[in-house]
């Protein structure tokens, strides 16, 4: 099989790999229908993460089950199925507490390379969700969205107890931050910002909910929130970013008693403990729980209640996987749909 593996930063190049194998009877093999870049790919094409040797890249997709180990029951060779970037048996208690991105057995499904033709996923009884039936070809972006940034962008929102009546307030206009936006305006929120400066994100962001943009960022943009606020701040604030500017964003524009639902992944983040200490807001963030979320994202989406797949504004065929990470690097992309190529 042909799929994406880097071999430096900036360097990332579609070439022949081995076809995966069954190596556990807990395995299946799924012949990928779609995958694509994520941001977080980002921090190794641009060298943030070392990048040490060639690394298949990819861990979001959809596909069809093409062969399955003699322990597995919940799927079978046919299945249209969406799985987590995190493998996990879905019965430890951890899982059974809905932190699946913690579980026991955890496994990177990444590992596998998902921006390829031919994906082998471990513990496929816990990690895939099968679909009602085929999906219609226009429902795939969606249910690929469901596998990581809109379960993510959920867990921000369940995580920042986003709710009925409340302000939430979002920083990133990435996949993430955008579905982040949609998952609020489901959950029921009553005014949501988003922090934004690029028009084309901040359409999609009313799209999905939004009721304010902010366009400041920094400390400029926490009082841009506490003005929007009455001076409170926001009930919920969902931080999709990671970085240092945009964790200390988040927490000083939540209300003391409010919540940070925190999902970007954390590069040099330093909290000052003093000011958490007088902030009194709730924390609560990580690798999302996407295995949680899925049975009930895959069912808005069926009854096409909710269009994640937006956020997919390019296209590519799998063999120009590095003209999908340049796209998305430069940001003239906010997140590119890779298809396999074909025989
Ligand atoms: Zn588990």
């Amino acid at each position: 099989m042909y799929g994406a593996v880097i071999h430096a930063p900036g360097d990332v190049r579609y070439e022949h790999r081995e076809d995966p194998r069954l190596q556990q009877p807990t395995d299946a093999i799924i012949r990928l229908t779609a995958s694509c870049v994520c941001g977080s790919d980002l921090w190794d094409y641009r060298g943030i993460n070392p990048v040490t040797q060639p690394t298949p890249m990819g861990h979001e997709y959809v596909g069809i089950v093409e062969q399955v180990g003699a322990a597995v029951h919940n799927v079978k060779v046919g299945d249209f199925v969406v799985g987590s970037f995190f493998a996990s048996d879905n019965t430890c208690e951890i899982c059974q507490a809905g932190y699946q991105s913690r579980c026991m057995h955890l496994e990177f499904v990444g590992a596998g390379g998902a921006q390829s033709e031919l994906l082998r996923v471990p513990l496929a009884d816990g990690t895939l969700v099968a679909t009602p039936g085929m999906p219609d070809p226009d429902l795939v972006p969606s249910l690929l969205a469901a596998s990581d940034v809109l379960g993510t962008g959920w867990f921000g929102a369940v995580a920042a107890e986003v709710g009925p009546g409340k302000t939430v307030a979002v920083v990133g206009d990435g996949a993430v931050g955008l579905l982040a936006v949609l998952a609020a305006e489901q959950l029921g929120a009553k005014r949501i910002i988003a922090m934004s400066r690029h028009a084309s994100r901040q359409n999609l962001a009313r799209e999905f909910g939004a009721t304010d943009i902010v366009e400041e960022r920094g400390d400029a943009g926490v009082a841009r929130i506490k003005e929007l606020t009455g001076g409170l701040g926001a009930h919920s604030v969902i931080e999709a970013v990671g970085t240092q500017e945009s964790m200390l964003q988040a927490i000083r524009s939540t209300r003391p008693g409010g919540h940070v639902g925190f999902v970007g992944v954390a590069h040099g983040v330093e909290l000052p403990g003093e000011e958490l200490f007088y902030a009194e807001v709730h924390l609560m963030g990580g690798p999302a729980p996407v295995r949680r979320f899925l049975p009930d994202l895959i069912e808005r989406i069926w009854r096409r209640e909710i269009d994640p797949g937006k956020v997919f504004d390019l296209t590519l065929p799998l063999s120009q996987a590095a003209e999908a990470y340049r796209a998305m690097d430069e940001r003239r992309a906010i997140k590119v749909l890779l298809t396999p190529d074909g025989p």
